[in-house]
């Protein structure tokens, strides 16, 4: 058994975290008490339980969660939601001084003190675990506690499991859906370190989540429940690969080494479609084109960067439900043959596409997409210009000072982000015959005597 260990943080962290849970409990049959309760003859269901669940006594799975806050109120809420009992009332872990949308205080005062009871929690599992494949962190990074303190919690943990995968899911800011104005800060300090002690990073990102609301589903005002729910469906599709059996992406590692050519260059566009409304009652049924067609649009990205501004150095599609694998690699082949100046030519077989049997909820098909494009650096410039314009008059930072950071740390986060930006612009730009024009380049005449 390979087991994921997760690890949900922050007021956004628990929120996704626990639709994630929600709809994967659903997915695999499991009730809100831990019972199995699925279709008798879905052997699929069960069969690779374990990367999610513990088994407990009685037949019992329980999730391989650990929740951590530093404030009680939506902890609370979780514990006391439809949900709420399945998790390991251990594995609650928080705090009650709130971090103030203050990254210091979650990486370096409040977040600190609390962090050794989270590792104690997390050992713990770790220990239970036959295997261990590695972890993913669900959190904002905008914030103070999923933010300062999830990223102290990945250090830490990369620290200790120094050969295991890490995998985020993390919630860019965007003054569209905001509550303060230091989150730029916040997030540059995060993506810091998220360069440095990720593995894999699967974007969602406000901007984008508020525009497909607002534009694709026509909700006028959306809310938090909006935007979640496009991200749980989202990281339904991005496990799926993980938690059914397949081929494709069975596990952190193979997902990485499918999608990572350069080690920093890990931050994911993933895209959903159909995309739906909470709650909708229309019944969205689509054909694999359509589904094909609508997973590479930038309206279907959850990630406010346009694909067709850069270039993919790898994808990977993964469509559920019944249907033919044979339409779908045409359907795949056929993108790739029209757009080909879109993918980078020097990595051949780029792009990878898998079928899962069973379909997420309300749904007779769907399909995810994890593309690493060039194109994310848009998102990245935004983030650094606003956290520049701030920066360059040092407003605010008094608060992070406060709390004993030096200026340092943020003029080295701004120039880690913008080398990113310049890294992706770099690949972006690179063609074949570069790499040609340097070997001659390298080999003098030798080159052209072969
Ligand atoms: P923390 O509790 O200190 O980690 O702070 P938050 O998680 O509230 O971080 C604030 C950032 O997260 C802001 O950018 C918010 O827009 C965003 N945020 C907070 N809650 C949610 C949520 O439930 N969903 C989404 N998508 N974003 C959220």
């Amino acid at each position: 058994m390979r087991e994921i260990l997760h690890v949900q943080g922050g007021q956004c962290g628990n929120q996704i975290g626990s639709k994630f849970w929600e709809v994967i409990c659903d997915e695999h049959g499991i009730d809100p008490t831990g019972k199995y309760n699925g279709e008798a003859s879905s052997d699929i269901q069960l069969e690779r339980i374990n990367v999610y669940y513990n088994e407990a006594s009685g037949g019992r799975y329980v999730p391989r969660a650990v929740l951590m806050d530093l404030e009680p109120g939506t902890m609370d809420s979780i514990r006391s939601g439809p949900y709420g009992k399945i998790f390991r009332p251990d594995n609650f872990v928080f705090g009650q001084s709130g971090a103030g949308n203050n990254w210091a205080k979650g990486h370096y005062t409040e977040g600190a003190e609390l962090i050794d009871s989270v590792l104690d929690v997390v050992r713990k599992e770790a220990e239970n675990c036959d295997c261990l494949q590695g972890f993913q962190v669900c959190h904002s990074l905008g914030g103070g506690t999923g933010s300062g303190m999830g990223t102290l919690l990945i250090s830490k943990i990369r620290e200790e499991y120094p050969d295991r995968m890490m995998l985020t899911f993390s919630v860019f800011p965007s003054p569209k859906v905001s509550d303060t104005v230091v989150e730029p800060y916040n997030a540059t300090l995060s993506i810091h370190q998220l360069v440095e002690n990720a593995d894999e990073c699967m974007v969602l990102d406000n901007e984008a989540l508020y525009d497909i609301c607002f534009r694709t589903l026509k909700l006028s005002t959306p809310s938090f429940g909006d935007l979640n729910h496009l991200i749980s469906a989202t990281m339904s599709g991005v496990t799926c690969c993980l938690r059914f059996p397949g081929q494709l992406n069975s596990d952190l590692r193979k997902l990485a080494v499918n999608l990572i050519p350069f080690p920093r260059l890990h931050f994911f566009m993933v895209g959903f479609a159909p995309l739906t409304s909470r709650g909708s009652q229309q019944y969205v049924s689509l054909t694999v084109p359509e589904l094909t067609q609508q997973m590479w649009d930038a309206k279907n990205m959850m990630c406010a960067a346009d694909p067709r501004h850069g270039r993919y150095l790898t994808a990977s599609a993964m469509f559920r439900g019944k249907m033919s694998t044979k339409e779908v690699d045409e359907q795949m082949i056929n993108v790739q043959n029209k757009n080909s100046s879109y993918f980078v030519e020097w990595i051949p077989n780029n792009v990878k596409s898998s079928v899962c049997d069973i379909p997420p909820k309300n749904l007779k098909m769907s399909s995810t997409f994890i593309g690493n494009s060039t194109s994310i650096q848009e998102m990245f410039r935004r983030v650094s210009e606003q956290f520049t314009a701030m920066f360059r008059r040092k407003a605010f930072l008094h608060w992070y000072t406060g709390e004993g950071m030096d200026e340092m740390e943020f003029t080295e986060a701004e120039s880690n982000m913008n080398d990113l930006v310049a890294e992706y612009q770099q690949y972006q730009d690179a063609t074949a015959e570069d790499e040609e024009e340097e070997l001659y380049e390298d080999d003098g005449e030798e080159a052209y005597n072969e």
